[in-house]
């Protein structure tokens, strides 16, 4: 193996190679177009093609692509080969500035949420200069936005960099009406901690729920869960090390910066996190890591289950979005340093993002909303559904004193000492951790905890940094008309004003308890309990003129993602629905019916011989009862499913599925279970939760 430095960025066509490669002019236009956002040349793309298609061909390349994240929440991929035909009936491999610049996808079989006829086919996906090309599969991918003929967003990277472009107009505006006038740019970085399971390839092959739902639909809880609390951070096993091992290498060669690994709560689950880098950067990077750690378990055997609760009863999979932002100059703006009760700076952003989070609420809960998601948020294992902020001891006293106007008396001694003379003395954080909270401040960034493992993190990236760029936007209007002599004074009252206004998103307790519930329901905060509750929030008029006014969506991309988020719901429900009434019936039922014949059978011939039967008796008693209110359960749920059939409207049919079809699953499942810990497990079907749980050694 090559050693890691060699190795890493090994297949991205990235600064050095570029430096290398290009001719110094037009290295220098593309820089600018990345950090200045400068319109790139056709002559200077025609270049770049051509030493990227070079480049590509010596790492045995031979198709390019534009890659794009259209609304499917996957990445997608159409090939070209770089083979052209050459007058002499040979080829020559060619690639040109206007393919690496433009591409046109057929259009109409993605999601557009009625943006555009099936007939109007055409859509366009355009470079991204500021993500790097890169090698994957022999193909030359290069990262692109996806849009429609009208020029609308299909896709979430577009809204991302439009979001990445309204938080620097907003921050570089405020930054220079507070007095750091040296800064000329400033962008969002994010580290996503991403959550996965691992199970054996042959249990999953005999489980048709994990196939074609991601998650099991039937399973009684196995006689060892995660009481012990012995998995997380456990010894790795070595199937999941050497899996571990070449996953970490396959990302490292595409200059993904993966850097911790552990096992998580659950048996089976694990970890990832590379260090932050740009969100744009970082979201690119998350998708190609959910899609290789996939592909690399394959190769081991295994299969990667991204799903945000593979299993009922057992902790669920989440990403959590670490979120800052940071100058060109170099500072991170969420920095509080040695004195942060007098870091002005430090302290209007602060407020900004407090801000934010109470007023946008709502978008920030729908940007995680997922019927997998739904599994987990609030089911005391993940934070709740309700947003709100952990600022922790020393800026939650902070915040305090502000709104107070008593000064702030610190956090007292910070000096630890563990008692063992052979550990050193050590001084601890300011505050302890708080891993209930939904949005937590941990040291100079947010963690935004309540992000589902399997969808991308763009959703959650571009209402953030909309959210935070409207308050922003706000400040610089505030600010914008003050004289010099006054600026002091006006900063001061607009960051009392602010966290007052919006002190209540604030709570550093205990997410999980029913006193929050309630408490954060005498807040006025909101508590959108499922996807459908949060999505009908999104077309409210707050939320649309965020959205609009700082150029994130138009509101016809609003209301075309609110018909594809709502149609995915109800889709997802739909396909989970189809599989639980087909295992069900096909495969559950028969079995059971099996397994009873033959006990009736062997009562029969006890009874016969006047032996005792007295359990035979039960058994088939227990396992009738139970058969036939699976019967009338299954009959229930095709009924529902049925009438799921003839509703037409987006939101109507979303709600059917909530109210009436989860249910009727349910029901279907926990007969079904109860069957399972009744049945011989020579009759059962599916591979219990034991068996896939504790499948990799
Ligand atoms: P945890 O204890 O929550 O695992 P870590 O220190 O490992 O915390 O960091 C978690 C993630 O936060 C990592 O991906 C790290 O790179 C990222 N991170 C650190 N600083 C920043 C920052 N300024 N902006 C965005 N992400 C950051
Ligand atoms: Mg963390």
């Amino acid at each position: 193996m090559k050693k890691i430095p060699e190795l890493f960025g090994s297949k991205v066509f990235n600064d050095s190679v570029m430096q290398a490669r290009l001719p110094k002019s037009i290295y220098k236009a593309i820089k600018q177009t990345v950090q200045e956002g400068k319109q790139l040349e056709l002559n200077v793309a025609n270049v770049v093609a051509n030493a990227m298609k070079d480049w590509a061909i010596e790492q045995g390349a031979t198709h390019f692509t534009h890659w794009f994240q259209p609304m499917t929440g996957i990445t997608a991929e159409k090939h070209d080969s770089f083979i052209s035909p050459d007058s002499d009936g040979r080829i020559i491999m060619e690639f040109s500035g206007k393919e690496l610049v433009k591409g046109e996808p057929d259009a109409s079989s993605f999601p557009s949420g009625g943006l555009r006829a099936t007939c109007e086919a055409r859509g366009y996906t355009v470079w991204d200069v500021s993500s790097y090309a890169f090698i994957k599969d022999d193909t030359l991918c290069i990262p692109t936005g996806f849009c429609s003929y009208s020029g609308e967003a299909l896709d979430k990277k577009t809204p991302l960099l439009r979001s990445m472009e309204a938080i620097d107009r907003e921050a570089v505006k405020v930054l220079h009406l507070i007095g750091n006038t040296d800064v000329k740019r400033v962008t969002t970085t994010v580290g996503p901690e991403q959550e996965y399971f691992l199970i054996d390839k042959e249990v999953y092959l005999k489980r048709p729920d994990l196939i074609y739902t991601g998650r099991t639909l039937f399973g009684a809880r196995p006689s060892k869960g995660q009481q012990l609390e012995d998995h997380y951070f456990g010894t790795i096993k070595p199937r999941v090390s050497a899996f571990m091992k070449e996953y970490d290498e396959e990302l490292w060669k595409l200059g993904i910066l993966a850097k911790t690994k552990h096992n998580e709560v659950a048996p089976a689950q694990h970890e990832i996190a590379p260090i932050f880098t740009t969100t744009n950067i970082s979201t690119d990077h998350n998708q190609l890591m959910m899609e290789i750690a996939k592909k690399v378990a394959k190769k081991h055997d295994l299969v990667c289950l991204l799903h945000e609760k593979p299993f009922a009863g057992v902790n669920g999979s989440g990403k959590h979005n670490n979120w800052s932002m940071s100058t060109d100059t170099g500072e991170n703006l969420l920095e509080p340093g040695k004195d942060p009760a007098n870091n002005t700076q430090f302290l209007v952003f602060l407020a900004a993002v407090i801000k934010a989070v109470d007023m946008y609420q709502d978008l920030l809960r729908i940007s995680v909303a997922s019927a997998g998601n739904d599994h987990r948020l609030g089911a005391n294992e993940a934070p709740p559904a309700i947003v709100s902020i952990f600022l922790g001891d020393e800026l939650g006293g902070i915040v305090e004193s502000i709104v107070s106007g008593k000064p702030f008396a610190g956090v007292g001694d910070l000096e630890m000492d563990t008692g063992a003379a052979v550990l050193p003395h050590f001084n601890k954080d300011t505050t302890d951790r708080n891993r209930t909270s939904p949005f937590a401040f941990t040291g100079n960034k947010f963690e935004f905890r309540m992000l589902g493992s399997s969808i991308s993190i763009g959703g959650a990236n571009i209402v953030l940094n909309a959210a935070v760029a409207d308050v922003l936007r706000g400040f610089a209007d505030e600010l914008s008309g003050v004289s010099d002599a006054d600026k002091d004074a006006a900063i001061t009252k607009l960051i009392k004003e602010t966290v007052t206004d919006h002190k209540r998103i604030v709570f550093n307790g205990d997410n999980y308890s029913e006193d929050w519930v309630k408490e954060a329901s005498k807040r006025g905060l909101l508590n959108l309990k499922t996807t459908v509750d949060a999505l009908v929030t999104f077309i409210e008029p707050k939320n649309i003129k965020a959205l609009t006014t700082n150029g994130v969506f138009t509101e016809t991309e609003i209301h075309s993602r609110y018909e594809i988020l709502l149609e995915d719901y109800s889709k997802v429900i739909n396909i989970e629905a189809t599989t639980t009434l087909d295992l069900a019936k096909q495969a559950i039922m028969p079995a059971c019916l099996e397994y009873q014949k033959v006990i009736v059978e062997l009562l029969a011939s006890k009874l016969a011989c006047e032996l005792p039967s007295r359990v035979e008796k039960a058994l088939a008693d227990k396992i009738g009862t139970l058969c036939e209110t699976l019967f009338d359960n299954i009959a229930a749920l095709e009924d529902v499913i049925e009438q799921s059939k003839l509703l037409t409207d987006t939101l109507e049919t979303a709600r059917f599925f909530l109210d009436d079809v989860i249910p009727a699953m349910n029901a279907v499942r926990d007969v079904a279970d109860e069957l399972e810990l009744t049945v011989s497990t020579k009759y059962w079907p599916l591979p219990s939760y034991g068996e896939i749980l504790y499948s990799v050694n």
